[in-house]
């Protein structure tokens, strides 16, 4: 692999508004969805509250969630909406495809050897992951691993509809991961919104390194958002360049339990960090689990606008040690708010 030339460029600014220009209180709301939309989701459809998934809208919103605890039914409408969520399938890099919906991601990275899948999206939202896994050219019979991240339904919850259409993949995610998404999936029977687990596959640790075709997952544990949660770091392609990236499995403090589990959201946060500041094929890409978290939809629209020989705007390893900076503060906020109720 070529050693990338850094791309120190900075943060664009829509980026950087939405990493920076928001109350640190509200960092929980992040992935809220992941947590307690279950009941949410099957609010009634109104009218639809975004047009074209503005990032920054869709973060106020999710902000407005956390404070009150409660979905507003037009927001939950919207997350179950496929026409709503469609988010026409983008080329990241030239190994990396875009297959998500506006406001929960899935990645698809060809090697040489088939294509591995990061995150599954939920329903109703799976038939379109295939028909945008079709759409940039992955015949489901080349998946060959699905990386799960975390056990919440909005990452996890296709996992059932995929697997007897994906023949040659395994499932792969942390024991602690599978054990919280059976778990969770378990729970979710009593609720209005029940979805089903597939039964343990591949278990994953941290140091692994799955090795598929010309590409490396590795696999870091990351607890803090869930205990189980699993970030994932491979090379994406560009031009002839080479850079690492990472998938951070979890940004939210919204399932937060007691001040340990904010003592683990830190120390992952500082081993992400010292993986992009690594001298050796350090990480400089982050391809989110949640556009909105940042304005991932909106880099989407400089990645395809740019012209021959500028450099890709997701190679941003100074935004992303920013990113984290801005998350550790969070969580030591938390930490303060967690030990201070004794928990
Ligand atoms: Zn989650």
């Amino acid at each position: 692999m070529s050693m990338p030339a850094i791309n120190l460029g900075r943060m664009p600014a829509v980026a950087r508004s939405l990493v920076f220009g928001r109350s640190l209180r509200n960092l929980a709301a992040l992935t809220a969805g992941c947590l307690m939309l279950g009941a949410a989701l099957a609010e009634p459809a109104t009218a639809e509250p975004f047009e074209g998934c503005p990032s920054n809208d869709i973060r106020a919103r999710f902000e407005e969630f956390g404070r009150t605890g409660k979905m507003p039914p037009d927001m939950g409408a919207w997350l179950s909406n496929p026409k709503a969520q469609y988010i026409e399938p983008w080329k990241a890099f030239d190994n990396v495809y875009y297959v998500g919906i506006c406001w929960v991601s899935a990645w698809a990275i060809r090697t040489s050897d088939g294509v591995v899948l990061i995150d599954t999206l939920h329903e109703p939202h799976v038939d379109q992951l295939i028909a945008n896994l079709r759409r940039v050219g992955v015949d489901l019979a080349e998946i060959k691993y699905v990386l799960m991240t975390h056990g919440h339904f909005d990452h996890v919850g296709g996992a059932a509809k995929l697997k007897p259409l994906l023949p040659n993949a395994k499932f792969v995610m942390t024991q602690t991961g599978w054990n919280e998404a059976i778990e969770a999936a378990k729970k979710s029977e009593a609720t209005p919104r029940p979805w089903s687990m597939i039964a343990q596959d591949v278990v994953a640790k941290g140091g692994d390194m799955i090795r598929v075709g010309d590409n490396s997952f590795g696999v870091e544990e990351t607890p803090g958002h869930t205990h189980g949660t699993a970030s994932y770091t491979y090379d994406v392609k560009d031009g002839a360049k080479t850079y690492r990236a990472i998938t951070v499995g979890g940004l939210g403090l919204n399932a937060i339990e007691n001040s340990k589990q904010v003592e683990e959201y830190i120390a992952s946060i500082d081993k992400i960090a010292e993986q992009v500041k690594r001298p050796t094929n350090p990480v400089t890409v982050h391809l989110t689990t949640h556009p909105f978290s940042n304005g991932l939809t909106e880099l989407r629209e400089k990645v395809l606008a740019r012209k021959a020989g500028e450099p890709n705007p997701l190679v941003d390893p100074k935004g992303l040690l920013e990113q984290l900076a801005y998350l550790r503060k969070g969580a030591e906020e938390r930490l303060d708010a967690e030990r201070k109720a004794g928990r």
